[in-house]
């Protein structure tokens, strides 16, 4: 087992405690044992942060995109030479089996390279003016300085999806990672200075939400808040930062739907649905919580389902308070008559377990159909036609990613078109993004930035306008 030490904040390539001096204790999931204890700052150390970053920050974007490209790659190189190290990091943070752990650290390592590249890339447009000898161009502008604040449940590639692309634009970076998972983002901080990242460009300040994120949130000095996390918090986020017109970036949750059609591949199905609405405990912006199921294969695959959970490899949710909303929404539900067919109760065992729960009989309108929980707990629901299925999908405050099972394309596109998500998946799972795609949700998934992918570079850098106008009499 892992024992790691304090975990301070990083603020100018230094490792500094909270000014305060005070520490919050970080428990391990899976056994409810003491990890280590983890800085808790505030608003000082919040303000010595953004100071650092900004006298970072000119110095950094004056070397060329190809210049930030190798430093973005060597860090990416420096992940994937030491990825077990990280991963039993995250493991130890999360609680999640050492497999998943490792695939998520691969996948921070794919989102740096993928970056990388972009040094020898990052193209601009050209185009047409109505005036005779003017050229048009654009280019990419950094925007000074990132506040990168985020969740726990995929705590590297929460990080690598933001600070890559933040860093490699030319913009210095505050992380103000989850109290949950601080560790392994400290971990990634601590490798780009390895790697060459300046002093100061990638600072990290740790904490509590209120205490740590709100200030950063309010500095004047902040360009930019980029945040991944709960439609709630990113709410308040946003108007905070609305007040001083910063711009910023939401990432938030979901109540993702699976479809399952009266032709699909049953057994695709039932181990999608498993996946989708299982693993990582559910904590998953892009979980299955919702398993909408035609009239005719409803019993057949609701059997299917529930035969399936004991394959499952069951997983810690993050923290005691985490497990006892998600248990309490579930005893809400049942009751107001919704049947639980399986879980809604904590495994026997030490550690933050709740057992795989499926649901059914619950309304649209009802609290658990439209509440996300980011726990291991979804709910089926019957329809009579795609079209209603449909229909009972986009009856959601929500709209981030959702997914069809069915052997027809005209279903499958019928779906694609009508579906209100940022993300559609056909006979697969919910999830599935890579790092050259662009991930982002509607409604209160996000405010409609894309995260990962080229689209990134829109998050992390401002487009500017340049005409070029030539006198040929001159020339
Ligand atoms: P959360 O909103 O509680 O916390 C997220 C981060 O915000 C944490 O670092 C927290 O300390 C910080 N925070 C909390 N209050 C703050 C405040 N007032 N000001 C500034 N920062 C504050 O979310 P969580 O429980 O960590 O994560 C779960 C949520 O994240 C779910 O809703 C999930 O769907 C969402 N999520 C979305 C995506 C996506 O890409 N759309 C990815 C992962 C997770």
């Amino acid at each position: 087992m892992v024992a790691l030490p304090d975990v301070a904040n990083l603020i100018g390539g230094q490792e500094a405690p909270a000014r305060t001096g005070a520490w919050l204790e970080k428990l391990r999931p899976a056994d409810e044992s003491l990890l280590c204890r983890v800085a808790r700052s505030g608003a000082e150390d919040v303000a010595q942060a953004v100071a650092a970053a900004r006298d970072a920050q000119p110095a950094w974007a004056e070397r060329t995109a190809v210049a930030r490209g190798d430093v973005v790659r060597e860090l990416a190189l420096r992940l994937r030479e030491r990825r077990e190290e990280a991963s039993a990091i995250v493991e130890a943070e999360t609680g999640k089996p050492a497999e998943l752990a490792l695939g998520e650290t691969d996948a921070a390592v794919e989102m740096g390279l993928f970056v990388a590249g972009e040094g020898r890339r990052s193209y601009g447009r050209t185009t047409t003016a109505s005036m005779a000898n003017r050229t048009v161009l654009t280019m990419r502008q950094p925007l000074g300085v990132a506040a990168l604040i985020m969740s726990f449940n995929t705590p590297l590639p929460n990080v690598a999806w933001k600070a890559f692309p933040a860093v490699f634009c030319g913009n210095a970076a505050v992380v103000k990672p989850s109290e949950h998972a601080p560790a392994s983002a400290s971990f990634f901080a601590g490798l780009a200075l390895e790697a060459g990242v300046p002093a100061g460009v990638l600072n990290v300040v740790q904490g509590v939400g209120e205490e740590a994120g709100a200030p950063l949130v309010e500095h004047p000095g902040v360009d930019l808040v980029s945040f991944t996390g709960s439609a709630a918090t990113g709410r308040s986020i946003n108007e905070a930062a609305a007040r001083r017109l910063a711009k910023t970036c939401l990432e938030l949750g979901g109540k993702n739907a699976l479809v399952v059609c009266d032709d699909a591949d049953l057994d695709g199905a039932t181990r999608w649905a498993l996946a989708s609405a299982f693993s990582n405990a559910g904590q998953r912006c892009a979980s299955a919580s919702r398993i909408v199921v035609l009239d005719s294969v409803y019993e057949d695959f609701r059997e299917r389902l529930l035969g399936g959970l004991a394959s499952l490899d069951p997983q810690p949710v993050i923290s005691r308070e985490s497990m006892d909303r998600i248990l309490a929404a579930v005893e809400r539900a049942r009751d107001d008559g919704t049947v639980v067919l399986a879980g809604g109760t904590r495994l026997d065992r030490a550690g933050w377990f709740v057992a795989p729960t499926v649901l059914e009989g619950a309304s649209a309108g009802d609290e658990i159909s439209r509440t996300e929980l980011f726990g291991p707990v979804t709910v089926l629901y019957r329809c009579g036609s795609l079209d209603d299925a449909i229909a009972l999908v986009n009856d959601s405050p929500y709209g981030l990613t959702a997914a069809i099972h069915t052997a027809s394309l005209h279903r499958a596109m019928r779906f694609a078109e009508r579906v209100q998500a940022g993300v559609v998946v056909v006979n697969a799972g919910t999830h599935g993004s890579e790092p050259h795609m662009g991930f982002g949700g509607v409604k209160d998934s996000g405010t409609g930035w894309r995260e990962a992918g080229i689209e990134a570079l829109d998050v992390y850098s401002d487009s500017k306008v340049v005409n070029l106008v030539v006198d040929p009499a001159k020339a």
